[in-house]
């Protein structure tokens, strides 16, 4: 089959997928339906402010995630952030961020690729000469050697309609939701903290962006919701969410540090709904690859919630193709 390979999703999977195979000489495109690269690393700017408003930072373990982030961390793309965190509940190892946004992660690993955004696939085909996507203007006419799957396993299974068997292992794949609100402060909030995480109901997890590598002076904070409040307000208006969440800082602020009587007053506030924000149930594998259909699938939901672990399961999936696909 002739054509490029083509690579749904620009996600931090997506992106070190296509790495390894543009690396392995092969012409590969991705398309995204979102503006930027980067998926859930994702960051949210307003005139005055940014905000980190799904991945908070990442954890690096894998000798092969270390390698590749040696570059951005030489560049200044990548970070390491230093929030005053309690002990009782900070995260041990040193927190990598994207500079000067989360987002910058994605910009770093979509260096040299052919990324082709604001693109959403709503439908696959194949017949002998290839694979033909369907974007909803159904503007694509291209044939494709190859397809890689890299988005959340549920959004994925739709696409893969004619093709039962792997949708059955997709849908074994579960994830739960996160509201996110972002609000901005007229002055730096009064408090000796800059991040917590604790098993609070509605917010376990709460970060001044500004306290990350050149984020600017605006005081952004990140507000996220636990996962049982973000499933009983799924559909709410997201105004009412940012509400209720930046209702409940000051509370939530008190359980760890001394809090005035009266804080800063808000300048904005806005919540966005990752429906697909944790995997809860991953399905176990590095990725999915079938050599015989040409169609893969990767995403951090084949091995756990992380950004490390969308980076290794769209690295080992690039590897795989690069591998079978050598030959053609
Ligand atoms: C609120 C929240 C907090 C988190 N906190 C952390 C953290 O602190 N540390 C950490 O390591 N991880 C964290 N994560 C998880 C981390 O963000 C993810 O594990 C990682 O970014 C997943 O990358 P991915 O490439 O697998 O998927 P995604 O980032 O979801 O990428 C998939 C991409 O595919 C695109 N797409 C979807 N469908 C289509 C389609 N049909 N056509 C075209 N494009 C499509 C999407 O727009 C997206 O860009 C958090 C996630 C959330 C939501």
């Amino acid at each position: 089959m002739n054509g490029k390979i083509a690579v749904i999703g620009a996600g931090v999977a997506g992106l070190a997928c296509a790495r390894e195979l543009l690396h392995a000489g092969h012409d590969v495109v991705l398309y995204e339906k979102g503006g930027g690269p980067g998926g859930r690393a994702a960051t949210r700017r307003t005139d005055t402010a940014g905000f980190d408003h799904g991945a908070q930072y990442f954890v690096v373990r894998d000798p092969a995630f270390a390698e590749y982030l040696a570059g951005p961390l030489r560049t200044g793309a990548v970070g390491v952030w230093r929030p005053r965190w309690p002990a009782d509940t900070r995260e041990q190892a040193p927190l990598h961020v994207g500079v000067p946004g989360m987002n910058a992660l994605g910009r770093a690993l979509a260096g040299g690729l052919d990324v082709i955004h604001s693109t959403e696939i709503v439908d696959l085909e194949r017949d002998a000469d290839g694979w033909r996507l369907h974007d909803s203007l159904d503007s694509l006419n291209q044939r494709h050697a190859a397809v890689v799957l890299a988005i959340p396993a549920p959004q994925a299974v739709p696409l893969l309609a004619g093709y039962p068997a792997l949708a059955a292992r997709l849908a074994g794949v579960s994830f739960s939701p996160c509201w996110a609100a972002m609000a901005e402060f007229e002055e730096p909030l009064p408090v000796e903290l800059d991040a917590d995480w604790r098993p609070d109901p509605v917010l376990p997890w709460l970060a001044r962006n500004a306290s990350k590598p050149r984020r600017g002076s605006a005081d952004a904070w990140v507000l996220h919701a636990g996962t049982e409040w973000s499933v009983a307000h799924l559909e709410a208006d997201p105004e009412a969410v940012a509400a209720a969440l930046v209702a409940r800082l000051p509370e939530r602020l008190a359980q760890v540090v001394a809090v005035p009587a009266k804080l800063p007053p808000l300048v904005a506030s806005r919540a966005h709904r990752w429906r697909y924000a944790r995997v809860e149930t991953p399905l176990g594998e590095d990725c999915l690859w079938h050599p015989e259909l040409a169609l893969g699938a990767c995403g951090d939901w084949c091995i756990g919630a992380r950004v490390e672990a969308a980076f290794l399961s769209g690295r080992a999936l690039g590897l795989a193709m690069a591998g079978t696909l050598a030959g053609r």
